[in-house]
């Protein structure tokens, strides 16, 4: 079956004699959150001011980035120089103003399903995500009552290197009280896909944004679904292969 190939291949890639799951580490936006339509909507609108471009397709394909080298990166390519720290600072804090300005992302749908049966297998469930938002918590615990605990989420704030590093998710790793290979990712995004990768975990991707599958595959996502919803779907076949 397509499930216990992949985990075949994760096991001989790591010499695993055995792999069975312990936790499961979230990333948040474009996962939980249906968040990334207003990120893809909020530098669309910036870049327009500023004269750079920003399709939605590459907005999801830097999603983790810094804010300073996305710029940083538009600024190359449209101006054939670096941004300068006050264009930086300038166009960031109006993305940041038209971001606060969209409505509240609502749940990512299938999310709520797939916790409910990671829970039910008894499973850790973490949060590891790059935003550091005060209100991360109590938006958490408002959407997925009952699901996440201040001592399972990893924060900006956490790490001193942001995703695609590994660093998020070995720390992850730690707080959980768990190994590399004793865990699963669920990520949305090309770069947090190779910092799960990085760390060694076996990663689930889930296509939730316009992105062709190969970026996120060419990243080394061991298994790859269209959707949240469709991999709360198939979670009991998936979790039947471990
Ligand atoms: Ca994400």
């Amino acid at each position: 079956m397509y499930y216990e190939h992949a985990i075949q291949k994760y096991k001989e890639q790591h010499n695993l004699a055995a792999f069975r799951p312990k936790a499961v580490l979230f990333d948040m936006d474009g996962v939980l959150f249906d968040s990334m339509p207003n990120h893809a909507r909020s530098w669309a609108r910036v870049c327009t001011e500023y004269g750079l471009e920003m399709t939605p397709e590459e907005a999801y394909m830097h999603e983790g980035r810094t804010g300073a080298s996305t710029i940083n990166l538009l600024a190359q390519r449209y101006w054939h120089r670096d941004a300068t720290e006050k264009e930086i600072s300038d166009i960031y804090a109006e993305k940041c103003r038209l971001f606060n300005a969209c409505p509240e992302a609502g749940r990512m749908p299938g999310a709520m399903e797939l916790l409910t049966q990671v829970k039910a297998a008894g499973l850790t469930i973490v949060v590891v995500t790059g935003s550091g938002q005060q209100s991360l918590l109590s938006r958490l615990e408002s959407n997925y009552p009952g699901f996440f605990c201040p001592e399972l989420i990893v924060s900006s704030k956490d790490v001193s290197r942001g995703k695609p590093d590994p660093e998020p998710y070995l720390m992850g790793l730690q707080k959980a009280g768990v190994r590399a290979e004793e865990a699963l990712v669920v990520e949305n995004a090309p770069l947090g896909v190779r910092a799960a990768v990085a760390a060694g975990i076996f990663t689930v991707a889930v296509n939730t944004g316009p992105l062709p599958e190969h970026a996120l595959i060419g990243e080394g996502a061991n298994q790859l679904f269209p959707s949240m919803q469709a991999f709360a779907d198939a979670w009991q076949d998936f979790f039947a292969c471990f």
